[in-house]
């Protein structure tokens, strides 16, 4: 089976599992949904969502977080790991977009990822899941599944990125690369996957006679 109808038969079995697969941070707006991608590295969605009510209750705006202790936001996000740099950076991000921004996220990759604590998949995830422009972040998931798939090469997850734009329409990003991390997170874990068992490898065992 070629790359591409591999890559597409993957989206129609995706479509059927994940019609409408929701963006798993909660928030209200750009800077909210920035904060939330922010704490979400190295730390589950799960437990990101169980403190930002807490924290967002206090502050969902740049200008109300900055009026915020660092200490209080470092106590507040603790849960999530690496709880004084990112309080450090959400204090600093919020000045600068305040500073140099008008108190609004940008909405382009180039400024984004000048703000602290912001990489590329950061600014990538608040492009495409706020301002709905393409974007298609990878997360290790995504790597992983897009790699075992044969879609990408997988040395990297800038490759990958690369691989994954080539290969699906613009319009597809947006739900595609939640659709991917939901199947990565029930069924292609990193450890113990079972082909035969698997809604996507099986048909291509099937497929392959492999
Ligand atoms: S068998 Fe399923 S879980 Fe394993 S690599 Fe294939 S898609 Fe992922």
């Amino acid at each position: 089976m070629s790359k591409a109808k591999r890559a597409k038969l993957i989206q129609t079995i995706l479509d059927e599992l994940y019609a409408n697969p929701a963006i798993p941070l909660s928030h209200s707006n750009s800077f909210t949904l920035l904060i939330a991608v922010l704490l979400s590295a190295q730390c589950t969605d799960l437990r990101v969502n169980s403190i930002t009510p807490q924290l967002f209750a206090l502050a969902n705006t740049p200008e109300a977080m900055v009026l915020l202790p660092v200490e209080q936001i470092e106590e507040i996000i603790r849960p999530c790991g690496l709880s004084k740099r990112k309080a450090h950076a959400i204090i600093d991000l919020s000045r600068i977009v305040i500073d140099k921004f008008e108190g609004k996220v940008p909405s382009n990759l180039e400024d984004m990822e000048t703000l602290p604590g912001v990489g590329h998949k950061t600014a990538s995830v608040v492009m495409i899941q706020a301002f709905n422009l393409p974007a298609f972040p990878v997360d290790t998931h995504i790597h992983r599944c897009t790699k075992r798939w044969g879609l990408s090469e997988g040395k990297n997850v800038v490759q990958t990125e690369k691989d994954l734009k080539a290969l699906y329409p613009k319009k597809s990003w947006a739900k595609l690369h939640l659709q991917i991390i939901y199947f990565a997170r029930e069924y292609c874990k990193a450890v113990k996957h079972d082909p035969k068992q698997c809604p996507i490898c099986s048909l291509f065992i099937l497929e392959d006679g492999n």
